[in-house]
C-alpha cells in the first residue's frame, strides 16, 4: 500500500484553450480532442498508465482513465476543469496521483503528490541563562521564541513518504 505520483505540465496558452474548450459548448460529436498520458513504473501491479482526455461530447469533459498492463481498469467521474488532482486506488490499495496543471508552487513529491517537506533552517531563538551566561534551558515555548530566521535549506525530505530532496525544483 504505497502512493504514485506523475506531473502532467500543460503550457499555460495550450490549459486556456483545452479549458476554453471544455467551457464551451462542443458539437455533440463523440471525440478525444487531447490526450495526455503518464505512466507509472511497475509497482507489483503491472505497467500502470493514466490517460487524462480532453473530450467533446453532449458537452465537454475531461475523461481520466486508468490502464493496468494496457487494459482499462478504471475511470473516474466526467469533470469539467483540466487542471487538478485526479487519484485512483487499485484493488491491491495503492493509490495513483496525477497532477495536471500550467506550472506547480514549487517542489511536488513524485512518490507521492505530497507539497509539504521537512527542512532546514537557522533561527535565533530566546533562552534561559545563568548569571554568567550559560544557557540553561530553551524558553517553554520553543515556537514562539524563535525569531531573526533564515532561508529553509536541503536536504528536504517529503513529509508524507520520507523521500529526500536535494533541492527544491520548480515543474515548470
Ligand atoms: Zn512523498
Amino acid at each position: 500500500m504505497s502512493k504514485h505520483a506523475r506531473i502532467i505540465t500543460i503550457p499555460r496558452p495550450e490549459l486556456e484553450k483545452m479549458q476554453a474548450f471544455l467551457d464551451g459548448k462542443g458539437d455533440g460529436s463523440l471525440n478525444t480532442i487531447e490526450t495526455y498520458t503518464v505512466k507509472f513504473d511497475d509497482h507489483g501491479e503491472g505497467d500502470v498508465q493514466i490517460d487524462v482526455k480532453v473530450c467533446d461530447g453532449d458537452t465537454p469533459f475531461v475523461d481520466v482513465v486508468m490502464f493496468q498492463d494496457g487494459s482499462e481498469v478504471s475511470c473516474l467521474e466526467p469533470d469539467d476543469t483540466l487542471a487538478g488532482k485526479y487519484v485512483f486506488q487499485t484493488v491491491l490499495k495503492d493509490t495513483y496521483i496525477v497532477l495536471v496543471g500550467d506550472s506547480f508552487p514549487g517542489t511536488v513529491c513524485e512518490d507521492c503528490g505530497n507539497t509539504e517537506f521537512y527542512g532546514r533552517q537557522k533561527c535565533r531563538m530566546d533562552v534561559i541563562v545563568d548569571g554568567d551566561n550559560n544557557w540553561l534551558r530553551n524558553t517553554p515555548n520553543d515556537d514562539s521564541a524563535c525569531y531573526d530566521s533564515e532561508s529553509p535549506y536541503g536536504p528536504y525530505r517529503c513529509t508524507e513518504c520520507g523521500k529526500e530532496i536535494e533541492e527544491m525544483a520548480r515543474y515548470t
